[in-house]
């Protein structure tokens, strides 16, 4: 996919309309296009017993999760309520995956409670499950290969002192723990970090993860994560999916061979299925010249979107009120009391005070990440499906901010 596909999908629907009616700001998914990127990637290792377990923490609207679970997907969960939210919008528990960290064993047995599979993440919890369930239960031992797939240091899980996972250097004394305590291993698991961008990097942790399972007779499943990249400018290097599957299908099924039995093949995207399927439509509020910029502040910030702000992410923005107006070179920023800028530089065309604008990519760690910061409350959500619109989550307001508190 490309941003010129985003913006193609994006003019088939009618923004000015639904900001008429629903006000702004506010998300905008299309839903066919996450079921597109869903079958895409089940398509690419359709040579195995493939597994998607979305990591709803990308977006954890329930409608997005009933979209998914209706085409087959399974979740992984990084908390708690996450699974709560997944059995909410139907999942079975066996099919949620439970990988947190750092959490105190009584949130990995409120988990075993639901149903759900767990995956431990450190040597200390391995011993107290295993005291504590022994072989009834069984888990996932997520390893720490130390692969670094590259890109974006702020978002790499994979590298040495990384706190997920448990590193493959320890695996003696994590086969001795499971020997002793007689613990069911039924999947190995790795999440190195946000990009693939180079198949070659990514089956040398796989090779890591194939040579640790020969030490676990009992696996059901391997699971490789997430790091699936997409683009966020027209230039960006993605992952090849296709062409990761045709090399991890022919590697993945001679390791089965040799193991002994066929496993499942399981992949945890986040990004890959919903961001860009996601766009945050914002209003041009005020034009500031200055003596060297051109700031356009809109009805939105980092209270909304923080990607552009914590992550020195690119987010492509189009102005969707004048597409034939003359390119001029803007600086967008937020109505947030900080230096909340989205994009610096920018080329839009031109942008008028009330105009509207999409920012691209924000299906993806968008509403999921937000907060009500300068008592800003969070944005409406509308999902596409089928062509039709639908609101999947009001506008806040303050009644909502002030329900929490006592004094109110
Ligand atoms: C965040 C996360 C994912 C999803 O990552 P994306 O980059 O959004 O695809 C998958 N697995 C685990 C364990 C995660 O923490």
């Amino acid at each position: 996919m490309s941003i010129a596909q985003s913006l193609e999908r994006l003019s088939g629907i009618n923004v000015g309309q639904l900001a008429a009616s629903h006000g702004t700001p506010f998300y905008l998914y299309d839903g066919d296009r996450i079921l597109m990127q869903y079958r895409r990637l089940l398509q690419a290792f359709s040579g195995t017993d493939c597994r998607i377990k979305y990591a709803l923490k990308a977006n954890n609207n329930i409608s997005i999760l009933r979209l998914l679970h209706k085409a087959g997907s399974g979740l992984d969960a990084v908390s708690i309520d996450e699974v709560r939210l997944g059995l909410k919008a139907g999942f079975e528990p066996s099919a949620i995956l439970f990988t947190p960290n750092s959490v105190a064993f009584s949130e990995i047995q409120e988990a075993v409670e639901l149903g759900a599979q767990v995956n431990i993440d450190n040597i200390s919890l391995l011993g107290q499950f295993g005291h504590h369930y022994g072989g009834r239960v069984p888990c996932c031992i997520r390893i720490n290969p130390h692969i670094v797939a590259g890109g974006n240091t702020h978002i790499q899980t994979g590298h040495i002192d990384s706190k997920f996972g448990i590193s493959i250097h320890q695996l003696r004394h994590v086969v001795r723990i499971v020997e002793t305590e007689g613990i069911r291993v039924n999947g190995l698991h790795m999440h190195t970090g946000s990009d693939i961008l180079d198949s070659g990097v990514f089956v040398q942790a796989a090779e890591l993860l194939f040579d640790a399972a020969l030490q676990f007779p009992e696996l059901e499943y391997l699971d490789f994560g997430s790091g699936f990249k997409v683009a966020y400018k027209d230039d960006d290097i993605t992952t090849d999916v296709e062409e990761l599957g045709s090399v991890i299908t022919d590697r993945f099924r001679s390791f089965c061979s040799e193991y002994g039995r066929p496993l499942q093949l399981w992949f945890e995207p986040g990004k890959f299925l919903v961001s860009e399927a996601g766009f945050l439509i914002v209003r041009a509020n005020a034009l500031k010249q200055t003596t060297a910029t051109v700031f356009v502040g809109v009805d939105s910030g980092q209270n909304h979107l923080i990607r552009p702000m914590f992550y020195d992410a690119y987010h492509h923005i189009v102005n969707l009120s004048n597409p034939n107006g003359t390119p001029r070179i803007y600086s967008v920023v937020g109505n947030i009391c900080e230096t909340d800028t989205f994009a610096v530089d920018r080329k839009l065309n031109e942008v008028r005070e009330g105009d509207l604008l999409a920012i691209f990519n924000a299906g993806a760690y968008g509403y999921t990440m937000s907060n009500n910061y300068n008592a800003r409350p969070r944005p409406a959500e509308i999902l596409v499906e089928d062509g039709l619109p639908r609101l999947v989550r009001r506008r806040e307001n303050l009644d909502d901010l002030l329900r929490l508190m006592n004094e109110a």
